[in-house]
């Protein structure tokens, strides 16, 4: 089975009030970016590696994969308005014969090799794709814009879902053709919204998505316990 991993990396990071895009946010010494890509390099999984840049940054991203030893990297784009454009732009780049594809934020470092195995292994079973959830812990509430609630919202089959998200390639091709995608904030919502079939699978609270220099020293800590 050919598996493909799409690296979303081109957001701005505007929270993190860094200079540099998010991806290159520097992270013990290190671009953010560079956490994700070793590891994907690593995993016994993935086979080939196209990572979405943010505009402007095709080369340094190339430069990074090289200095990382990453020769699964084929290919370095550039990103486009929201992030479902940017994914759209790096599944272009994927292999026609690719049988599946892994799309995972690059302000997610602490992927891992599990986490690939869990969201890949549903899609020999039937299902077009997959993706890591939490259970919703906190209540949810419904608020309208003068801060009232409306609602509180049951929350017992509520999660949240994070990346890696795993998809059949056609799958995740022909979602992502459709005319309302690039308002889309994950994949899954894609396919969903084609009658496909995705599996919730078990998360990773280590999965945070790096937003602000909190999150970012957060992801410090536990790189170094
Ligand atoms: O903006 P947000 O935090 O939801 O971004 C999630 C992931 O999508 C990040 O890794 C970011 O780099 C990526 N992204 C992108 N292209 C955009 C916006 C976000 O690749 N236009």
């Amino acid at each position: 089975m050919s598996v493909w991993a799409v690296l979303a990396a081109a957001g701005r990071g505007e929270r993190l009030e860094a200079e540099r895009p998010k991806a290159f946010a520097q992270l013990r010494g290190r671009p953010l970016l560079a956490e994700s890509l070793e590891r994907f390099e690593a995993s016994g999984w993935i086979e080939s590696i196209v990572v979405v840049a943010p505009p402007g940054w095709e080369e340094p991203v190339i430069l990074l994969a090289e200095e990382l030893g990453c020769g699964k990297v084929v290919a370095s784009v550039a990103g486009g308005e929201t992030r479902a454009d940017s994914v759209r732009i790096g599944v272009g780049e994927v292999a026609a014969d690719a049988a599946v594809i892994v799309v995972h934020d690059a302000a997610r470092p602490l992927v891992s090799d599990e986490l690939v195995e869990r969201v890949v292994t549903p899609l020999s079973q039937g299902w077009d794709g997959a993706v890591p959830g939490l259970a919703v812990v906190d209540t949810v509430k419904r608020v309208g814009p003068d801060g009232a609630i409306v609602e509180t919202v049951p929350r017992g089959d509520l999660v949240v879902v994070q990346t890696p998200q795993a998809f059949v390639a056609d799958v995740l091709r022909r979602a992502l053709a459709s005319e309302s995608a690039s308002a889309a904030t994950d994949c899954a919502s894609l396919v969903e919204a084609q009658g496909g079939r995705v599996q919730v699978v078990d998360g990773d609270p280590r999965l945070l998505k790096v937003t602000s220099p909190e999150d970012l020293a957060l992801v410090e800590i536990w790189l170094a316990a």
